[in-house]
């Protein structure tokens, strides 16, 4: 499965990743994963074409299909439809690692920041853009909440581009649309008395006894009963005061917020102990050792970051016909680009960090950038 999945990288990583969207984008609208090809008894030969048929047809132990419905889910995907393709994820996991940040993630925004400070980057905090300014055919500038307009010679959207906030003529009919809403995040933030222990693992899934009731639920707008839960244990001191203590993450994949109301605080307590529930089988005696805990949902994601209904934006995948694409980082307004996770190549930090790294080719280099060789 492995082998496949490096041949679907090897034909897909150049466009789907590492060049801005092409123009004639319709090639990745063929699946890139070189399917089994099942023959059967007196009926016609099957192809697995999404993620559940590969467990289903070509992996067919139900703990592996387990394992690779679980690299869907975690980047918001749903496995029943997800295509083949997503193979990708566990194959880029294994290939090249999979990265922590020490002292946790906010340690990558401010070491950004602090970056694009000593490179005289001005920022301008709590200054909501409802509109990108057009003057003469170009993109000229963003319109602020106070109705205060800062004029630009270029602007790039790191936002999910809605209508209102962008002009009208940013795609043509054969552009890829903005994709649908997609699930959300459910965290919980434990501090725990007890040191860890030495051997702990950093990362472990707690699978459902029944992954398809709970993709039926994500993805059918309510809550899982048996969520997959990710439960995470750096050893990094820095998220400690001391080596009494431990700090550890429970995180699974949700519905948005909107058809479920995270904001409800039943809701919250209620899907927040399942989570501690069941990321016991990774921690022995959690629950006994909780000395704080703090929750966020899709509706915190939601109110501070503008991402409706929390969701986070998947990875761009090949296949599928293109629906799984994001729109291409140059628009058809002059001077608008298009970044982060709702851009091509989608969402996930290694993803969106590569969205800022084509746009900047795009800028330096013209519209003609095919990506750094
Ligand atoms: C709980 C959670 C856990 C995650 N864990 C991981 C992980 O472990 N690994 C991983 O790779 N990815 C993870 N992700 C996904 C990752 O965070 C996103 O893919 C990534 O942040 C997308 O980057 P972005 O720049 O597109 O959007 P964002 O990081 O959301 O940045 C957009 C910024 O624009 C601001 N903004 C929005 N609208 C406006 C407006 N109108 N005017 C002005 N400013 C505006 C927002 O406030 C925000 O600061 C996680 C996401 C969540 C929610």
């Amino acid at each position: 499965f492995m082998d496949r999945a490096r041949d679907a990288w090897d034909r897909s990583r150049r466009p789907l990743l590492e060049e801005p969207l092409r123009p004639d984008h319709r090639v990745l609208g063929r699946d890139p994963y070189p399917a089994v090809r099942q023959r059967r008894l007196l009926r016609p030969a099957r192809q697995a074409g999404t993620v559940a048929e590969i467990g289903a047809w070509e992996l067919a132990d139900p703990r592996l299909a387990a394992l690779l419905d679980g690299y869907a889910l975690a980047h918001g995907l749903d496995p029943r439809t997800a295509p083949a393709s997503a193979a990708l994820l566990p194959y880029m996991e294994q290939t090249f690692g999979s990265w922590y940040v020490e002292g946790g993630m906010r340690e990558l925004a401010r070491a950004v920041y602090e970056r694009c400070v000593a490179r005289r980057v001005t920022f301008v905090f709590g200054a909501e853009v409802v509109r990108v300014v057009e003057k003469d055919g170009r993109a000229a500038g963003v319109e602020l909440a106070d109705g205060e307009v800062a004029e630009a010679d270029r602007v790039v959207l790191g936002v999910r581009p809605r209508p209102g906030l962008v002009p009208g003529q940013v795609w043509g009919a054969d552009d890829v649309a903005v994709r649908a809403g997609a699930a959300g995040r459910f965290t919980v933030l434990l501090s725990l008395r007890g040191g860890r222990e030495a051997d702990a693992v950093h990362r472990t899934v707690v699978h459902g006894a029944d992954g398809a009731a709970e993709q039926e639920a994500v993805f059918g707008g309510r809550v899982a009963a048996h969520p997959t839960v990710t439960v995470l244990r750096p050893d990094d001191p820095a998220t400690r005061p001391d080596a009494e203590h431990e700090a550890v993450t429970l995180t699974a994949t949700t519905a948005p917020q909107g058809p479920v109301d995270w904001r409800d605080p039943e809701v919250r307590r209620r899907f927040a102990d399942v989570l501690v529930e069941r990321a016991a089988a990774a921690v022995p005696g959690l629950r006994e050792r909780i000395l704080h805990t703090e929750v966020r949902t899709p509706a915190e994601t939601e109110a501070e970051t503008g991402a409706e209904g929390g969701a986070v934006p998947p990875p761009a995948l090949a296949g599928a016909a293109g629906a799984y694409l994001h729109p291409g980082n140059l628009t058809r307004l002059p001077g608008l680009y298009l970044a982060g996770g709702w851009a091509h190549p989608g969402g996930g930090l290694a993803h969106a960090g590569m969205s800022g790294t084509l746009v900047a080719g795009l800028v330096v280099e013209g519209d003609g950038f095919r990506g750094s060789r």
